[in-house]
């Protein structure tokens, strides 16, 4: 038997709880891992909560990522006692996830542990600090380098905030923060970011172009703040877009795009390939600092993960939580 965090149904409706379960409750796949860390992301916080379909499956296990140890393995890529991290692929939402003991997943799905990161630290990274990694090598594919001029990173205090601070100030770029808490200003100087800007500037309907002020953004916000970034960015700089903690809307102009030739780069993470994962995790155990990481994370136990979803929609959360699943 082992714990999960299962999210159930029926006719008594839309609920989560820790159960104790066994191996019948795993899904098919062809690598069982030993989960060791899982972590919340946003999109756990919808499926813990149910405030979006994102789960379509019932029941199921939640949590999209997991790092622990191969049990068993029936693809030659992998043989017990592999260390493992996975993110998305639908797990957590079609396909049983992260937070609970054990988890089963196809091994199309998994990377391996980079060299220097611990389990605990993969998911003090997780999809969120993956994702960020994303959009700064989009960045850096546009030819965005340190110096070029500043990067605004939306919704600073969130988990792709977080991480994309730390990542893009320790690669020296400058980094304008843009947050609805100023109150975390210590904190997000502490990551790195040199400028801080409320929010509240960003996130309501502005001018279809407006003053130059960045060269590149990092966006895990959309809608209005969105619209915003890519009409006070620079000729020629480019925007990724990631996230819809505002909305899902983009009430934007072509202004920006056809007068200052700015480029909008999405950025997916949950079914990109292998090729784009594989570096983006070497480029995070290579250019992260880990005393940063460290800094951004906070440990939660799988009976805390039930109200860490919705706390996590409520923007309560500072950086990032990691799940121990066996605590
Ligand atoms: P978090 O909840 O950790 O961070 C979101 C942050 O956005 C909050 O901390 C807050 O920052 C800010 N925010 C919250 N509500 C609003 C609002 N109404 N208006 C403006 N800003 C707001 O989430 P994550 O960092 O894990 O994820 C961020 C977004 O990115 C989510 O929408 C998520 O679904 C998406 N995402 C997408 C991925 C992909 O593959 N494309 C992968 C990972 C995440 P502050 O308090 O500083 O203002």
């Amino acid at each position: 038997m082992f714990k999960a965090l299962v999210i159930e149904k029926d006719a008594a409706g839309y609920r989560a709880g820790i159960q104790q379960v066994d191996d019948s409750a795993l899904p098919p796949g062809d690598v069982t891992v030993r989960v060791e860390y899982s972590t919340i992301n946003y999109k756990d916080g919808l499926a813990i909560t149910g405030k979006a379909p994102v789960v379509r499956s019932f029941p199921l296990h939640a949590g999209i990522d997991f790092a622990g140890t191969v049990e068993t393995s029936d693809d030659p890529r992998y043989k017990a006692g592999d260390r493992v991290v996975l993110n998305g692929f639908g797990v957590g939402e079609s396909h049983s996830g992260g937070l609970a003991q054990k988890a089963r997943v196809k091994a199309d799905w998994l990377v391996p542990l980079p060299e220097g990161l611990t389990t605990r630290q993969a998911m003090a990274i997780g999809t969120a600090g993956y994702t960020a990694m994303l959009c700064v090598m989009a960045l850096e594919r546009h030819g965005i380098v340190p110096g070029a001029g500043d990067i605004l990173v939306t919704g600073a205090n969130g988990g792709v905030g977080s991480v994309a601070i730390a990542l893009l100030s320790g690669l020296g770029h400058r980094v304008i923060a843009s947050t609805g808490r100023p109150e975390e200003a210590d904190y997000l100087k502490s990551l790195g970011a040199a400028d801080i800007i409320h929010r509240d500037e960003l996130s309501s309907p502005g001018k279809p172009m407006g003053k130059e002020r960045w060269i590149g953004v990092v966006d895990s916000v959309g809608s209005h703040t969105l619209a915003n970034a890519c009409a006070g960015t620079r000729y020629g700089g480019a925007v990724t877009a990631c996230g819809l903690a505002q909305g899902l809307d983009f009430p934007a102009s072509v202004a920006p795009f056809i007068l200052r030739g700015i480029t909008l780069y999405g950025i997916d993470s949950v079914m990109a390939k292998l090729s784009v994962r594989m570096p983006a995790w070497e480029r995070l155990a290579r250019d992260l600092d880990l005393t940063k990481l460290d800094a951004v994370t906070r440990q939660i136990t799988l009976a805390d993960a039930l109200q860490a979803g919705p706390d996590i929609l409520a923007g309560k959360v500072r950086g990032r939580l990691v799940v121990d699943v066996n605590a």
